[in-house]
């Protein structure tokens, strides 16, 4: 049973990070007066504090928009949201469950263990067709600064190509626009702010997929970096924001040819 106190909003990393996201909200214009979001919790704790601190922003905020926090039960063994549900009522928050039984699909069709792939993209259309049908203007999502660092470098050491996880986007069919409001978060700061406040998290190991191995291991490339460079995740954030296409090789970004 959790706690029926209520988290402290006040604590310091809380009034740091709801600030970070504030400002994420103002660079990139992610909301406007009328919106409704549809925030997408996971029950862990990036998405669970970005669900409290959005709520708080909303009391605080000079325009109106509502939101609507929203989970996907994906039949995973031992997935149970009730808690879960119950912690955020406790704080004021409605949640709606989504029930869908993704995990009979992607089980039956990979053999090899490794499920994360088409369970998010089977995750990703069902959230994108919900945010559609119920007429929401936007959807956030909880990823935060090492996620974009670490997706960066995946792209360029796997993919071939210089882009990371946008702070906002439009999706390929046009629906949906999706914002990262934790874009600016550090994730050490949300992993002491979620033993903090000690909420109920779902864990995200149920399935017993062997979780992205090129992901983990560009944390761990990040992590060792940063003992030499302590000002990396700031310094590639701001490079992310601030790229220079004649010091590049892109031929769509800069003529090259009429120099
Ligand atoms: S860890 Fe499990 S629930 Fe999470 S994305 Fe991978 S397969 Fe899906």
């Amino acid at each position: 049973m959790f706690s029926t106190n209520k988290v402290d909003r006040n604590h310091p990393l809380a009034v740091k990070i709801r600030k970070q996201i504030t400002q994420a909200l103002a660079e990139f214009n992610m909301l406007a007066d009328g919106d409704k979001l549809m925030v997408c919790v996971s029950g862990g704790k990036d998405s669970s504090i970005l669900t409290i601190l959005m709520d708080e922003i909303r009391k605080r905020a000079e325009i109106d928009f509502s939101f609507e926090a929203v989970i996907l039960d994906q039949k995973q063994p031992g997935f149970d949201p009730e808690l879960y549900k119950q912690w955020l009522a406790n704080e004021g928050i409605d949640l709606k469950i989504i029930q869908k039984d993704t995990y009979s699909v992607v089980t039956e069709k990979i053999k090899d263990g490794v499920y994360c792939s088409l369970c998010s993209k089977m995750r990703r259309a069902i959230l994108y067709d919900y945010a559609f049908d119920n007429k929401f203007t936007k959807m956030a999502l909880g990823h935060h600064r090492d996620d974009v660092i670490e997706t960066t470098l995946l792209n360029l050491f796997y993919v071939g190509q210089l882009s990371t996880m946008p702070p906002k986007l439009r999706s390929d069919d046009d629906r949906n626009t999706i914002v990262r409001p934790m874009v600016f978060v550090a994730e050490k700061d949300l992993i002491s702010l979620s033993e903090a406040w000690n909420f109920p998290v779902i864990p995200c190991n149920l399935c017993g997929s062997q979780e992205g191995m090129k992901r983990k291991r560009m944390k761990k490339l990040v992590r060792d970096l940063e003992h030499e460079i302590p000002n990396l995740a700031a310094s590639f954030t701001n490079a992310l924001q601030n790229t220079r296409p004649s010091h590049l090789m892109d031929h769509k970004l800069y003529n090259f040819k009429e120099l």
